[in-house]
């Protein structure tokens, strides 16, 4: 497929990158592999918006895949970036940011009773699944089709046969032996996860889930779902962790966590909490997080975990969002609003079936139909009309919208995004939704 608009620059720094870095990306949705094209090389950010190497101009709804929910360079962020790293970059040793960030991430969320600080998502969500191992002395794990935590070895298993069966290795390099100890179920599906537990009985460390997944497109969780997870992991002795990296401080003030209510064990966050920097954490029931050391046995390090230019990032992020009453939000919320329904009304003026599936700001759009029912796990994702979603995201482009380069993702707005931003996004819609009505399958 081609495209009518160029990005020569974009184009050489992609040869250049390929020569030199495997697929010329250092994490693969940014090469536009399931949408085709050259990817774009931004070189600035400011508000809603992104410029590329060739000078265009975009309105992001990516926005960095979540943190940027103040838009880019904000000016009191960049401020507090600036004065710590005037004061130096990296101490390897405890830092006042640290405790800043970690009160400011328990004093939001009832069940962080404690928090540590790690440098992404991925370390969080490995880091609380050793714990919940070491803390239940189990070793079996629940995950659920279609959510990510980060590319944890064990955590990369996807659906094998059935209900209940063992998860085989989704990529080469995660050996058998380490995929074996996680069961993979379909999502929203609880008597397959009472199944599992009756199959296992006192062998589950812990069930993950994402507080409400938006790595198969958005699919929230059915009405008391989380809430049985929770019950059934209480009934065996397992752990019930709450993957909040994607939603935590993002659908709300808390993220998932207020919006349902449902009391995790161990919660894990990233994203926002960095203020576009490297800064995630775990956290939990104090007496489960007291295992780690130094002040228990479960081994946990990092050379710039808490590092003192995220950390200043990040405390200056939350307050932010925390100020005049948390007033971000609404404009969060007032964006997302927006946008969704002018998407969907170009959609259905063209005449394009879709399904449009929102988690607080958080939405995303499947293509095809799904009916009453919706999009309530990865099978039904999986069925969505991904090449509609590749012309409209082309279509989008040229029309100087940013969006996710695959139909598995979440769309995300920030505070920044004002009537001007909207409107841009307005005039794009019907020349993309015409795209997408257009479309036929390969
Ligand atoms: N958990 C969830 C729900 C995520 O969405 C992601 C990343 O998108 C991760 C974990 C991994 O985070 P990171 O990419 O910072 O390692």
């Amino acid at each position: 497929m081609t495209y009518s608009y160029e990005a020569p620059v974009s184009q050489s720094l992609f040869d250049r990158a390929a020569a030199v870095t495997p697929g010329g990306v250092n994490s693969p949705v940014r090469a536009f592999g399931a949408v085709g094209g050259t990817p774009r090389f931004m070189v600035s950010g400011s508000g809603p918006y992104l410029t590329d190497a060739d000078g265009r101009e975009y309105v992001d709804l990516v926005c960095s895949w979540g943190p940027m929910i103040l838009g880019h360079a904000h000016p009191e962020v960049t401020e507090a970036v600036r004065r710590a790293v005037d004061r130096g970059t990296s101490f390897g040793t405890p830092g006042e940011d640290e405790v800043a960030l970690a009160e400011e991430i328990a004093g939001r969320i009832e069940p962080v009773e404690r928090v540590r600080l790690v440098s992404s998502g991925t370390e969080a969500t490995m880091s609380a699944i050793r714990l919940a191992r070491g803390f239940t002395g189990r070793s079996k794990v629940i995950k659920f089709a279609g959510c990510y935590h980060g590319h944890v070895d064990a955590l990369l298993a996807s659906a094998g046969s059935g209900v209940a069966t063992f998860g085989l290795p989704d990529t080469p390099g995660v050996t058998g032996a380490t995929a074996g100890d996680t069961i993979v179920l379909p999502y929203n599906d609880l008597d397959a996860v009472r199944e599992a537990f009756a199959a296992h009985p006192r062998e589950i460390a812990c069930v993950i889930t994402e507080a409400s997944p938006g790595n198969m497109g958005i699919v929230p969780p059915a009405e008391g779902f989380n809430q049985g997870l929770k019950d059934l992991c209480a009934a065996d002795g397992a752990l019930y962790v709450s993957d909040e990296v994607m939603t935590g401080f993002r659908v709300s003030k808390q993220g998932w966590y207020g919006i349902d209510g449902v009391t995790p064990d161990l919660m894990t966050f990233g994203k926002v909490m960095g203020g576009g920097f490297p800064a995630a954490a775990f956290g939990g029931r104090k007496d489960v997080m007291d295992h780690l050391a130094p002040a228990g046995p479960v081994y946990q390090a990092g050379t710039l975990s808490g590092n003192p230019v995220a950390t200043a990032a990040g405390v200056a992020q939350l307050r932010l969002l925390a100020a005049d009453g948390f007033a971000a939000y609404e404009k969060v919320d007032a964006a997302s609003r927006q946008v969704r329904q002018l998407a969907s009304e170009a959609l259905a003026k063209e005449g394009v079936a879709h399904t449009l599936q929102t988690a607080g700001s958080m939405f995303s759009v499947f293509f095809g139909d799904f009916g009453e029912r919706g999009v309530r796990n990865y099978e039904d994702a999986k069925r969505q009309e991904s090449f509609r979603f590749t012309a409209f995201f082309h279509a989008m482009l040229a029309e100087g919208v940013y969006l996710p380069p695959s139909g598995f993702e979440s769309w995300f707005v920030s505070a920044a995004h004002d009537e001007r931003a909207v409107e841009r996004i307005a005039e794009a819609l019907p020349v993309a939704a015409r795209a997408a009505a257009e479309a036929v399958a390969a």
